[in-house]
């Protein structure tokens, strides 16, 4: 399904006002030159003055303004395919109101919307043509050529600066949609895809430059009954909390993740006896968290520390962290547990 924007007449109503009232130039002086009666100036007031404003009201007032706005266009090609008989086709403003109407349909970004117009617009040049004896007379004279500048030029400028806001709005958006898929939205840490793309870089750089690494994986001590007794949005502030001492107390190179619910992850370029002092300041910032709203609430947590296997990729170094995670939670929690590294290679 293609994107329907409701609002697509409010966008096109001056780009058609500006495109009409400068057509309105050229086609008047071939009307001039060729002494064209009162239903031909009629037919320029018309189109050209009175259609812009009409377009925009009908697309307004219409249940489906979008449906209503593709019409419209529909109804220019077909103005634009009348003018070129009427104009005994010469050439230049026939040429440029052709192409100006199949560009605007271009624009407009409903999908193949100009290849539909090209009927209506050849049916309207038919039509019109034997009502008015399809007279021809190519040759474009100086002022009709001067006539068409104005609509060749500024129409063609306000499509481009359209377009440049356009895409400007979508350079925005790619970098706000880009920054989303990077942080978890309640805590700011990495996200779980983006932390694991630059811990896999950490932990090649280990490999093959010998950097130093090491692995946090922290869970929050009984979470489900800090939930439980303090409602869920308490549950959601000790997540940012703690989110927020993981800024605070570890280095700021350290790359910070949420892995999912009360999980998260550090990857330190450091040896592991110095991740364990960063964890253990770590572990006591948490345990000395306050909640005014919310006296008795002590939080802890659990800290598994792995240095990366001397095999394996992030899961089996993820695998290794979590074994010791399990081993301080089972210990007692509120501890941080280190495996060993001829642990890593079997851990449980
Ligand atoms: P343990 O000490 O063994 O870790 O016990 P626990 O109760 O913390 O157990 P577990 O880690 O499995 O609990 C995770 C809970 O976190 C379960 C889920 O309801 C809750 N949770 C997950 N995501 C969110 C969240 O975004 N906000 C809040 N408030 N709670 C969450
Ligand atoms: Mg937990």
């Amino acid at each position: 399904m293609s994107f329907r924007p409701r609002y697509l007449h409010r966008l096109t109503y001056p780009f058609r006002v500006l495109g009409m009232g400068l057509a309105a130039l050229p086609i008047g002086v071939v009307l001039y030159d060729l002494q064209a009666g009162w239903p031909a100036w009629t037919w320029l007031v018309l189109s050209c003055g009175i259609w812009p404003h009409l377009a925009y009201l009908w697309a307004r007032r219409s249940a489906d303004p979008y449906a209503a706005e593709a019409r419209n266009f529909l109804i220019d090609s077909i103005l634009a395919g009348s003018w070129v008989p009427m104009m005994h086709f010469n050439l230049l403003p026939s040429a440029v109101l052709v192409i100006v109407v199949t560009a605007d349909k271009v624009n407009s970004g409903i999908p193949r919307l100009w290849l539909r117009a090209l009927p209506a617009m050849l049916l309207a040049t038919l039509v019109v043509g034997m009502a008015t004896g399809f007279e021809v007379d190519l040759a474009s004279r100086t002022a009709v050529i001067l006539a068409c500048l104005p609509i060749l030029a500024i129409h063609t400028l306000a499509v481009s600066s359209n377009i440049y806001r356009l895409m400007r709005r979508v350079q925005a958006q790619n970098l706000q949609l880009e920054e989303m898929t990077r942080r978890d939205g309640l805590t700011g840490v990495d996200s779980r895809g983006h932390w694991e793309q630059q811990a896999r870089r950490l932990l090649q750089r280990h490999r093959e430059e010998s950097v130093p690494a090491s692995l946090l994986l922290l869970d929050i001590d009984h979470f489900k009954t800090i939930n439980d007794r303090h409602g869920h949005g308490v549950g959601d502030d000790v997540l940012r909390a703690l989110a927020q001492r993981m800024r605070d107390t570890l280095p700021a190179d350290g790359i910070r993740g949420r892995l999912g619910g009360d999980e998260f992850v550090v990857a330190l370029a450091l040896p592991t006896d110095q991740a364990l002092a960063h964890a253990e300041r770590l572990r006591a910032a948490v345990q000395a968290l306050e909640f005014p709203d919310q006296p008795g609430l002590e939080i802890s947590i659990s800290v598994g520390l792995a240095a990366p296997p001397a095999a394996g990729d992030l899961r089996a170094w993820l695998e290794a962290a979590d074994a010791a995670l399990y081993r301080a939670k089972h210990g007692g929690r509120n501890r941080t547990e280190q495996l060993q590294p001829r642990e890593t290679s079997h851990a449980p």
